[in-house]
Parts: C-alpha cells; structure tokens; sequence
C-alpha cells in the first residue's frame, strides 16, 4: 500500500462517503469499482432513509459531514400505510420526518450519483470496471458478499399519486415484509425474502397480484426488475491489516428491516475521520453502530419466529403505542432500536440462535446470519393473476425489459 494515495474498493455510498471526506481534507484518493458506474448494482431500486436510529435528522448529520443532501432527489414522508397480515389497512404517522425516499442507480438524480458528483468535486478519481487487490486498499467498500436476504422488485409507470405502503406477510415475504413506493409517476413494487426459496420470482408475481387487487386505480406499466441480496454479519474487527470495513463489506446492516444506507454513509464517514485524526474506528463503530445491529439482530431473532400471528400483533402494538403518543408513530421505530433490559438479556440467545461462525478470506473471524431455510408454509401455488403477471413479465422481458440482478446477485 502506498503512503500518499488512499485507495478505495468499492464507489457505492460508503466508500463515496469516505473518500469525499478524506479528499476534502487534501488527501489524494482513488476509488475503484467492478462495475460500470455507481448504482450500477440498483439501476431505479427506491429505497428508504430511516430516521430513527438517531436523535439527530439524517439530512442534518450529513451537512453536519460536509455531505449536501441536495446533490440528489429525495422525497420526504410522514406517513405510510401500514399494511398488516389480514389485509387490515392503517397509517402510521409522525409530524416528523420519518424517512426519506431516494432513487439507487445511474441517472443524474439517484443518490448514488450525488456522492459521486460530490466526490469528484472534492478532487476523488475514480475508476470503473476496474479490478483493484483489495490488499492494496486502505479501505474495503465492496458492498454484501454473501446473502443473508434478498429483495425482488418491479419498477412501473403509474398515475397513482406519491404513496408509501409497508406490508407485513410470512405468505408474501417470508419472514418479511414487502411495499408499494410511488414517487412522481413512477411505481416500485418489492418483496423481501427472509427465507430462501427455490423460485423466488413467484414471490414477486403474487405480491404484484396482491396489490393490483388492494390499489385498483394503480394502471402498472411494467418497465424493469430490479433487486438484490443483504448480507449481515458482525465481525470481530472492522478494521485489520490497515484496513477500514465500511457499509456492507463490513456486514453493517439492519438485521430487521435490511436499512443499510444510513450506516453505510456514517460508517465511510467514521473511517475516513479516523484516518484524519488516528483514532481508533474499530472502537468507534462499537461504540456507535454496533449496538445498533446488535438490537436489530434480536429483533429479527423474535421476527423470525412469529410468522403472521407475530405480525399482526406487532403491527396492533405500533397503532396502540402511536396513539399512546400524540399520534406520532415514529416514536414506536424509535422505540424498538432503544436497548432495554429484556432485549439487553436476549442478546446471548440471538448470537446463538440467528448467528453462525464464519472465518472471511482475510483471516478474520466473526457471526453472520445465514439465508434461513425455508418452512413447509412456503410452498404454495401461484394464483391464476400471478401467473398472468409472471407471463405478461416474460413478454416484456423479451422485448428489451430489464432484470438488474440474478438470483445469485
Ligand atoms: C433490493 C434492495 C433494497 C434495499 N432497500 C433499502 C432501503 O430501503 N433502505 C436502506 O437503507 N437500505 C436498503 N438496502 C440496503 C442498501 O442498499 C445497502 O445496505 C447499501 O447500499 C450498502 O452500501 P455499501 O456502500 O456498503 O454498498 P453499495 O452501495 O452496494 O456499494 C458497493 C460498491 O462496491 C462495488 N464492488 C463490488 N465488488 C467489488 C469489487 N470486487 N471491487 C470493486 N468494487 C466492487 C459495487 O459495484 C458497488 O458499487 C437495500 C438493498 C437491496 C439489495
């Protein structure tokens, strides 16, 4: 590794992150990608900034970095509609912002290519197709190796105005959950596989099918499929041999939902701050994400086995708790990332039950969860509208449709 060039595996949002910062403080740095572009790997996947695992709003913690969270289109919410397992239909709400809504991809307004802008206004080269030796990186960015999850979706045209909707379904998302985003004409329908299956598309088909019937005025034009997997772990270091782990190279994500955004941005940030000021970042994340992802994991341990029932019950405590509190549902989401006694206690319990040991290429050590296999309750047949879709699909596909992912991604 040479002294004056920081190199970085990896142009999606941590490695962006951390070398926006660290080429503002005058270091020259270079960042290479396999792929032909940042955001690449999504190609039009709208995902969710949370805004509750931190007191402060994460568009203010970014301009507190340096970060303009103007370079990109995002849409802000309030709201969204809360889908439970019986079809039931809620609204959770907050008069806060509970998240934002961004685009991933290569088009000049997806956030991907906001950090890039961002980074080559800093003075960042960066290179694409490129392969570079990790070990000649200070810091590894490369995204999710391994799968723990995945997520299918179907981007479409719509007249239906900006609408959010969150479904929780052990049918339609094993495990998981699977939502309806609209922003400005254009409609993403996606479903969260927490178990793996053998023809996952089915999935898709029948969550389509579910919300053409529950959103008649919806009119889909099926443009492309998009999706692609998660992959969570906990290392026992995020950082060795000189190197910095960032995002989901370094297995940080959300255990329960799979919101990896935020901490992919702050841990690039945290990375390049330590090798500004030498302090110790192994500690930091820790200190400051870690028990995140620890609490995320139990989460998903108590997700993980309480199928429908589970979910409905989850979804009644959220409307209980949110009415309990002004009418601001946003404090449930809060709530749930808080450490208590009874989660601090189920920690021994979810590192045995949902964790694995696993040994990286590196010579690490660490816990990762592993794809869960699927359950009896996952077989089932394809309604006769599934199977239209899943056909209408394969017309499409064949006339130029784009899928950016394979099952394999
Ligand atoms: C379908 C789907 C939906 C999601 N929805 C949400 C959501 O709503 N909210 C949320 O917060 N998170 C969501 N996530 C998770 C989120 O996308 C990731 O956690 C986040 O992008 C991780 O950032 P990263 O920088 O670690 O990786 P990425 O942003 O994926 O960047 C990694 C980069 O490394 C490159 N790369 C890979 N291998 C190499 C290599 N060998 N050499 C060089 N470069 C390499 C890739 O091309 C890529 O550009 C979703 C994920 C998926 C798959």
């Amino acid at each position: 590794m040479s002294d004056d060039v920081v190199r970085i595996r990896g142009a999606g949002l941590s490695g962006l992150a951390a070398a926006i910062i660290l080429a503002k403080a005058g270091k020259n740095v270079e960042v290479h990608d396999i792929r032909e572009d940042s955001g690449a790997r999504f190609d039009g996947d709208f995902q969710g900034l949370e805004n509750w695992t931190s007191k402060q709003d994460f568009f203010d913690e970014m301009r507190d970095w340096g970060l303009d969270p103007q370079s990109f289109k995002s849409t802000e919410f309030r709201e969204l509609s809360l889908i439970h397992p019986d079809d039931v239909v809620t609204t959770a709400k907050s008069h806060r912002i509970a998240y934002r809504i961004v685009e991933r991809g290569t088009d000049e307004h997806c956030i991907d290519q906001g950090f890039k802008r961002m980074a080559l206004d800093a003075g960042v080269t960066i290179h694409y197709k490129s392969k570079v030796d990790p070990s000649d990186c200070m810091i590894i960015a490369a995204g999710p190796k391994d799968t723990s999850a995945i997520a299918f979706g179907e981007v479409f045209k719509t007249s239906y105005p900006n609408h959010v909707a969150f479904q929780l379904n052990d049918k339609l998302a094993p495990g998981a959950y699977s939502y309806l985003i609209v922003i400005d004409g254009i409609g993403l329908i996606c479903t969260c596989l927490w178990r793996k299956q053998k023809n996952s598309k089915r999935y898709l088909n029948e969550t389509i099918a579910w919300y053409e019937n529950a959103y008649p005025e919806l009119d889909r034009e099926p443009i492309k499929r998009v999706g692609g997997k998660g992959d969570f772990s906990i290392p026992s270091t995020y950082f060795a041999n000189g190197q910095y782990f960032v995002g989901e190279a370094g297995g940080l994500q959300d255990f329960m939902w799979g919101f990896g955004m935020r901490y992919a941005v702050t841990s690039g940030v945290m990375a390049a701050n330590s090798i500004l000021s030498g302090s110790n970042y192994d500690s930091e994340i820790k200190k400051k994400l870690l028990p995140l992802i620890k609490l995320s994991a139990t989460n998903r341990m108590l997700l993980d086995r309480v199928g429908d029932r589970g979910f409905k019950r989850l979804a009644n405590y959220w409307m209980r708790h949110q009415k309990k509190n002004n009418g601001d549902g946003l404090v449930f989401m809060e709530r749930i990332y808080r450490l208590g006694l009874i989660r601090r206690l189920l920690w021994p319990l979810t590192n045995r039950i949902l964790l694995k040991k696993i040994k990286y290429s590196d010579g690490r050590t660490g816990r990762r969860m592993p794809f869960r296999k699927s359950l009896k309750r996952d077989q089932w047949e394809m309604s006769e509208r599934a199977k239209e879709i899943s056909s209408e699909w394969n017309e499409i596909r064949s006339s130029g449709g784009k899928v950016s992912f394979t099952e394999s991604d």
